[in-house]
């Protein structure tokens, strides 16, 4: 079968040569994960690491010399907003390096590369260009998707049993029970709840909670102020009459869901074709048992979004397409002693085993990784009483002070951390993370220092490696 294989690729060879010249192949790689989980340090390096060759040794096109050159071009949709790459870079790059501003909405980016792809035997063909357009979004608005399948009386049911003993959301449930919800509609009335309940869903965030949805109430945007973000969960007297705050907050619900929801769906999401999902693994971690959990649920929510079949509406957009490769990679991977890493690896392979085993990939490649786009840190053992600790190195942020922590240790059984013991969860990371705050490092670590990031290119490897070839 070894010569089965061989023509099998032959003839592939021989597709791309006859189709390539004439038709430049463009890939579609979606980035996202929650707030602050590094997407906008991800996009940034990425780019960076593709235009300035020579440290992403474990993409394969990069290391045989495939790729020849790698430029910015302008993207082809014209009304989405474009990734500030060079702003970013600028933050990053400066004498005091800082790192850039977050996601707050999504936006593109088109790097083009000259490929010259080796084929069969050698053979050289002509030099290809491969469009890498690059979109950015907030993974908040994937937990959107929960939204399209319910009513805002059942919607409101379920966000308030499931906050109803939250310390956070106490102002805001102390208005809603003030409120008469079939009451005639009052705009003041309306707004001092919808504020009510995006300053509950922001200190939910900070609290750990991941469950934040209408993602737009994090992240408004320019929608900020608008009647389809000015709602909030009522509870129902029987039926509320026309004109009543809570048939007026309905409509705006599902003016929420078809004007917010929908369009993006549609015009960003059903487009993809590669995808990498970012997770700060490691904050959640840091916080504790409740947040870890959370952030199971999270993902298995944003898992969902990537399913066939999972809603109908969405299933039709796709149209048989559908997304080839799914990435989740743990993010921040520099503030632990590469010694970790797997454990980190295991956590991330638990986390989606236990997604998808709802959700039915069949089709999409899924892999899960620990990087880190930015490497800030080198890392240093330490003998600490006696003990050797396993630390890491970086400059911080605040004074600028070099210095070597030890973050804590990470389960080597992802299980204690998923299923925590009932009789009192354990802690992880609970040694110096709190206060591992570094700087991005300038990109250029000095030699024997290794690469400005870790597995960044087997990342990309993974995510569009098979297309530069
Ligand atoms: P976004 O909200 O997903 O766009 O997140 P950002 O890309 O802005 O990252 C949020 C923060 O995480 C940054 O400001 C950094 O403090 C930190 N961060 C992101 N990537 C890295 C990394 O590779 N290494 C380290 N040490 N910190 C990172």
């Amino acid at each position: 079968s070894d010569i089965a294989d061989g023509l099998i690729r032959s003839v592939e060879t021989v597709t791309d040569t006859v189709t390539a010249p004439f038709q430049p192949a463009s890939i579609r790689l979606g980035v996202t994960g929650l707030s602050r989980a590094g997407k906008t340090v991800f996009i940034t390096s990425l780019v960076a690491n593709l235009m300035n060759r020579g440290r992403m040794p474990q993409l394969v096109a990069a290391a045989h010399g495939n790729i020849q050159t790698a430029y910015l071009q302008p993207q082809p949709d014209d009304t989405v907003p474009r990734f500030e790459y060079e702003s970013h870079l600028g933050a990053l790059t400066s004498p005091l390096p800082t790192w850039p501003d977050s996601t707050r909405t999504v936006s593109q980016l088109r790097l083009s590369l000259k490929v010259q792809s080796r084929g069969l035997m050698g053979a050289v063909t002509g030099p290809q260009t491969v469009h890498l357009d690059i979109v950015d979004y907030p993974g908040e608005w994937l937990l959107d998707l929960a939204l399209l399948d319910k009513s805002y009386a059942d919607w409101s049911d379920d966000v308030l049993a499931r906050i109803t003993n939250r310390d956070v959301a106490a102002d805001f449930l102390q208005l809603e029970t003030q409120t008469d919800a079939s009451a005639k509609l009052d705009e003041p009335t309306a707004q001092a709840l919808a504020q009510a309940f995006t300053r509950y869903l922001k200190a939910a965030r900070v609290a750990g909670f991941y469950d934040c949805t209408p993602g737009r109430f994090l992240l408004p945007g320019e929608l900020e102020g608008s009647p389809a973000l000015t709602f909030a969960p009522l509870s129902q007297s029987d039926s509320p009459p026309r004109k009543s705050l809570w048939r007026e907050m309905e409509r705006r619900y599902e003016a929420y869901k078809s004007r917010i929801v929908k369009p993006f769906f549609r015009d960003h999401f059903a487009k993809i074709d590669r995808q990498v999902v970012l997770v700060d693994a490691l904050g959640a971690i840091h916080k504790g048992p409740q947040a870890v959990e959370d952030m199971r649920l999270a993902m298995a929510d944003i898992l969902g979004a990537f399913r066939p079949g999972r809603n109908a509406w969405l299933t039709s957009l796709f149209r048989g397409k559908r997304v080839e490769r799914i990435l989740f990679a743990a993010t921040k991977a520099d503030h632990l002693h590469h010694r970790q890493h797997p454990r980190l690896t295991a956590i991330m392979q638990a986390l989606i085993r236990d997604a998808s085993d709802r959700a039915n990939f069949a089709g999409a490649k899924t892999a899960a990784m620990s990087i880190a786009a930015l490497r800030a840190t080198v890392e240093e053992t330490v003998d600490h009483k006696g003990n050797v600790l396993d630390c890491v190195r970086g400059t911080l942020l605040d004074g600028g002070k070099q210095a070597a922590f030890y973050p804590g240790e990470l389960p080597e059984d992802p299980a204690h951390l998923l299923a925590p013991a009932r009789d009192g969860a354990d802690a992880w990371l609970d040694a110096d993370y709190q206060i591992m705050n570094f700087a991005p490092a300038p990109l250029t670590l000095k030699p024997g220092e290794g690469p400005p990031h870790i597995r960044l290119d087997k990342a990309a490897e993974f995510l569009i490696g098979d297309r530069l070839r």
